[in-house]
């Protein structure tokens, strides 16, 4: 916390178009923004802007056509490209790192900081596409991703865990997180005590917010979920005592241990549903789809968001189908050394 910054600047979180259409900035303390990487829907994924003395930093990409929405954002904080000194990928999903080859391609002076598991799909990224690709079809891949440029290796650092990095004289620290994806770091601003966590925390969409509380709920995307290692990575950061969490999807939260025991709670709930149906054949994606489609709706009303129940199951819908997919892959190899 910057205690030289007002009370109303330390508190709040301004939010303001950074160009005629959909994207948007929002600008926290202590130099942080999330610009909205214009992914799917507005509000679904941030890409979070660091800036320290002049020097910029990115926290995940959004895909190539994100880099628009951080130009603008650049340009209004007066940074120009070749400040952009480092682009962190939480981790390699598409959502997160389909963008890291254009960055780079954008910002010259930049270094691409990834986990050593992903660092050689960045440089030769056929695998994520061929597999993406199968996921969504050629067609719908080009449309949602662009064209996914390779990155030149001796721009890559690796960070394995405990990986230190002086950011301009701010201090940062990785670590290994994994249970949501093998490949995926957190990152602790130390001088803040505040995490970028990517899907670690899980997600946490604005639309929920409650009287200022958020609500929090886990990613158990394919093909590596491990509810085992996803309670260990929470409890690991929650060891360091943080303040705020910055999520990928989406933006900063507080009340920290109360949402890292929601979270718990939800992974749980969701390993329980998927055992539940174990048994059910060949229509289990869909009962696991319906079931965890249920269990989140209940609890976003718990929670006391008032929204109508089909527009939580909107906001709601394309995660439940990869949670219940990522479920449904780990029942399929739970047990297995992979
Ligand atoms: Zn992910």
């Amino acid at each position: 916390m910057n205690n030289s910054l007002p009370a109303a600047a330390q508190m709040g979180a301004e939010t303001y178009p950074s160009s005629p259409g959909t994207q948007s900035v929002t600008d926290y303390d202590n130099g942080v923004s999330a610009i909205d990487a214009d992914y799917l829907r507005p509000g679904l994924a941030a890409i979070h802007l660091i800036r320290e003395n002049g020097r910029a930093a990115l926290v995940d990409t959004g895909t190539s056509a994100s880099v628009a929405g951080v130009m603008n954002a650049l340009r209004e904080k007066n940074l120009a490209p070749a400040d952009v000194a480092y682009v962190f990928l939480t981790h390699i999903h598409l959502d997160h790192a389909g963008g890291a080859g254009e960055f780079m391609h954008q910002f010259p002076n930049a270094r691409l900081v990834v986990h050593p598991r992903g660092a050689r799909h960045m440089v030769d990224p056929a695998r994520l596409i061929a597999s993406a690709m199968t996921v969504y079809g050629e067609a719908e891949f080009r449309r949602i991703y662009g064209a996914i440029r390779p990155v030149d290796p001796s721009r890559i650092i690796e960070a394995p865990d405990g990986f230190r990095l002086d950011f301009n004289g701010r201090p940062l620290l990785f670590l290994d997180t994994p249970g949501h994806a093998r490949h995926h770091y957190c990152i602790l601003d130390e001088r803040y005590r505040s995490f970028f966590t990517g899907d670690t925390f899980g997600i946490s969409y604005r639309e929920f917010d409650v009287d200022r509380m958020e609500f929090v709920f886990p990613t158990t995307t394919p093909v590596q979920f491990d509810p085992a290692a996803a309670h260990a990575s929470l409890d690991r950061l929650m060891s360091y005592h943080p303040s705020y969490a910055f999520l990928t999807h989406f933006g900063r939260i507080g009340h920290l241990p109360r949402h890292a025991a929601e979270m718990h709670d939800l992974i749980d709930a969701h390993v329980a549903a998927a055992l539940k149906l174990r048994d059910c054949g060949p229509g289990r994606l869909a009962a696991l789809t319906e079931e965890l489609g249920e269990l989140l709706l209940h609890h976003v009303l718990i929670h006391g968001c008032k929204l109508p129940d089909h527009e939580i199951r909107n906001l709601l819908e394309l995660d439940v189908r990869l949670n219940a997919q990522g479920l449904e892959n780990w029942l399929n190899h739970a047990g297995e050394t992979r």
